[in-house]
């Protein structure tokens, strides 16, 4: 069989209401995605939130799939279970019941107003840099020329959140 479509990464994200549950749910939903086969899937990884305090841990975790879906269509599919979920309008950075981003689509590089691709903050996050080590080491971030294991690595004491991978039999 012809291998069509593009290896994109999914960070996934919860930290509400049994996160680690919603995070699998998540996957569930995306992996069942129209013409997008799920590839691979990082552990889940308890992170201390950034950014407004006061709120529990984060559960992440980041999935590689293969899409035949446009960039822009795997948005709008993202944001449709996200809504599916009950995610309702929230802070930036506050407690949510599941965020999904597109963190790479292939090697594209986009900027457009509501999709920015490489997702622009991923580089400076452990918490999604630790996973997508986990799974794919090698990937070159297209705008950085940079493998993510470098851009971990290079990421020193920048974050010093912690990020622990948690046992699959938990929850
Ligand atoms: P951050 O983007 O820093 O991780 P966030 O995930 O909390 O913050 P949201 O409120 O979930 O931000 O998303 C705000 C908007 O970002 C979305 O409506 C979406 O249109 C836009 N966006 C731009 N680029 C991307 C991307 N690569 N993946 C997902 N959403 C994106
Ligand atoms: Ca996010
Ligand atoms: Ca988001």
């Amino acid at each position: 069989m012809a291998l069509r479509g593009v290896i994109a990464y999914i960070g996934v994200g919860s930290n509400l209401e049994e996160p680690l549950r919603q995070c699998r749910l998540a996957l569930q939903k995306l992996d069942a995605l129209n013409d997008t086969r799920m590839l691979r899937t990082s552990s889940f990884y308890r992170t201390e939130p950034v950014g407004v305090r006061e709120q529990g841990p984060f559960i992440n975790a980041v999935a590689e799939i293969r899409t035949e879906l446009s960039a822009r269509t795997l948005l709008g599919s993202l944001k449709a279970i996200e809504e599916e979920m009950g995610r309702r309008e929230s802070l930036r950075w506050g407690p949510r019941l599941i965020d999904l981003d597109i963190l790479l689509y292939g090697q594209d590089i986009l900027q457009e107003e509501d999709l920015v691709v490489p997702h622009p903050e991923f580089h400076k996050r452990r918490f999604v840099l630790a996973p997508l080590c986990e799974i794919s080491s090698y990937v070159i971030h297209p705008v950085f020329g940079i493998s993510m294991q470098g851009l971990l690595t290079r990421l020193g004491y920048d974050d010093l959140r912690g990020v622990v991978k948690i046992q699959q039999t938990d929850g």
